[in-house]
């Protein structure tokens, strides 16, 4: 059978190894870093819950193949309430903020329509933010406080940020339509992706098929064959490669594939923004917050999911009044619940905090500079006080994609205002050089209902698989399948 190299064992190369293995081929899988699962990774906080580093969420539950794979395997899926508690630049609790909040996701809506309809026309620098600011007006009644409902509004769409990990002023509104998921609920995955993770591999753990920490470096193709070089000087010659490494690796990395791509490739591969979205997990010995659940403004309770929007009262440490956001995670179901604040964080400031972090060698100093950063938020929830060891953090963690080579120094895939043919290039990326043995896998090249999702990842490791497959003769592709 002929010999399959895969570059990379996230999500997207080991479905494809799982696809490739069952039909019969030989399959190698090279990996990088010194465990699977590339960006859907985890750690153990010192209470001993589990948390997710990467993705969290299922993104749209219609036709979500990691969905019911989740779900088939016993995956504790959970549903944060839609609405959030929202700060004003004040820190006081927006009355209201749920009305707002929802009025601002309409206007997301309608702007996603009339990308996905006007594309041709849209300018590639029009951005989601210049959708917002000319035709909010229309969106707010008049009224005593339309001005300030309009302020607040524009505030709010800075919440774009934390799902593309680049602020909403760089959103792309000619391509917004590619940043769209599949129908359904978001569900937050409570007992988190490592099981399904671990269910991905299965075939190729007992096969025994992937050699870890092993960074590839060349990969020299004609037309019969391809070989394929790694950081310790080994050269294996195998019929086809499939490369799954991440986006903004390929981007700076080039160089190592030889005869260099074509043009049309590279430009392709160039062209696609990648985004810096990071996961700030900060916890207490208790949640405090839930000990007085109402907020006094509105007298609701409070939800799961909070905002502060432009803050004016972090001057030290938020000069920029960069919009923040966080879950609760303690309000997942038993026994995943626990006294933690997840917050994300995404472009500038993500990239500033990163690189001070870089900078602080000792784990408590990290901890301290955390914790300074985000108590003039998590100070404002109900049941804080100072002088209480219960508001006290006892553990703070934060992600470090953007310091990641192997995560190519970034989140996932966004496309940024500029971008002239994002759906052409991805097609591109997705074609491959089949001629060359070369393939490409990953959320950069997934459905268009799914790009930069882990279903992405997962739906294009297998596409790529019965395409090379469907190549050899073994299993033909049904129509559908040689159209995705
Ligand atoms: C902070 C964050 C939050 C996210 N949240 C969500 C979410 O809630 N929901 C969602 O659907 N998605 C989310 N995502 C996106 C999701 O994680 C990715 O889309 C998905 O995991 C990508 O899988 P992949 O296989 O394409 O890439 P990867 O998982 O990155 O796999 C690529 C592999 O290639 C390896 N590699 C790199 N270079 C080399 C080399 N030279 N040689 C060999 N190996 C190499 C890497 O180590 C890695 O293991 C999030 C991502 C991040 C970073």
């Amino acid at each position: 059978m002929p010999r399959i190299c895969i570059v990379g064992a996230g999500v997207a190369g080991l479905r494809c190894a799982d696809t490739l293995l069952r039909d019969g081929f030989q399959v190698t899988i090279l990996e990088a870093r010194n465990r699977l699962g590339g960006r859907a990774t985890h750690r153990t906080l010192p209470s001993g819950h589990v948390i997710d580093l990467g993705p969290n969420w299922i993104h749209g539950t219609e036709h979500n193949e990691m969905y019911d794979l989740a779900n088939s395997i016993g995956t504790i899926l959970h549903q944060f309430p839609s609405h959030s508690t929202i700060f004003d630049s004040d820190g006081q609790v927006l009355r209201d903020g749920e009305e707002l909040d929802t009025l601002m996701w309409n206007i997301v809506g309608d702007a996603f329509k009339y990308s996905a309809e006007h594309t041709p026309i849209i300018s590639s620098t029009t951005s989601l933010y210049d959708f917002f600011e000319t035709t909010i007006e229309k969106y707010v009644r008049p009224g005593v406080n339309r001005k300030r409902r309009v302020e607040i509004l524009i505030q709010l769409s800075e919440r774009w940020g934390a799902y593309v990990g680049s602020h909403i002023k760089t959103q792309s509104l000619k391509f917004l339509w590619l940043e769209d998921c599949l129908n359904g609920e978001n569900l937050f995955c409570a007992s988190g992706y490592k099981n399904v993770i671990d269910h991905i591999a299965v075939r190729a753990q007992q096969e025994r098929i992937v050699k870890l920490s092993t960074k590839v470096t060349l990969i020299r193709s004609n037309e019969k064959t391809v070989k394929v070089t790694t950081d310790a000087g080994d050269e294996d010659e195998y019929d086809e490669v499939v490369v799954t490494v991440p986006l903004g690796w390929l981007q700076r990395n080039k160089e190592i594939f030889k005869p260099i791509l074509p043009p049309q490739m590279s430009s392709a591969i160039d062209s696609i923004g990648y985004g810096a979205l990071e996961k700030v997990f900060i916890s207490f010995p208790t949640p405090f917050w839930r000990i007085e659940q109402r907020d006094s403004v509105c007298n609701k309770p409070y939800s799961a999911s909070l905002q502060w929007l432009k803050p004016t009262y972090a001057p030290d440490t938020n000069s920029q009044q960069f919009y923040q956001e966080c879950v609760d995670l303690s309000g997942l179901p038993d026994p995943h619940g626990h006294p933690t604040l997840l917050f994300y964080i995404y472009g500038d400031q993500a990239i500033a905090i990163s690189n001070t972090l870089k900078q602080l060698p000792q784990s408590e100093e990290k901890d301290k500079y955390i914790t300074e950063a985000f108590k003039p938020y998590f100070c404002l929830l109900p049941g804080y006080n100072a002088a209480l060891k219960d508001c006290v953090p006892n553990s703070c963690y934060m992600t470090e994609w953007f310091q990641d080579e192997f995560a190519g120094f970034g989140s996932y895939s966004t496309f940024r205002t500029g971008l002239e043919a994002a759906d052409r290039d991805i097609k591109i990326m997705r074609e491959g050089l089949p001629n060359r043995s070369i393939w490409f896998a990953g959320e950069h090249v997934a459905p268009f209902t799914s790009m930069g999702t882990i279903d992405g990842a997962y739906m294009s490791g297998e596409s790529v698989a019965k395409r090379i497959s469907a190549a050899y003769g073994v299993t033909p592709l049904t129509t559908s399948e040689s159209l995705k």
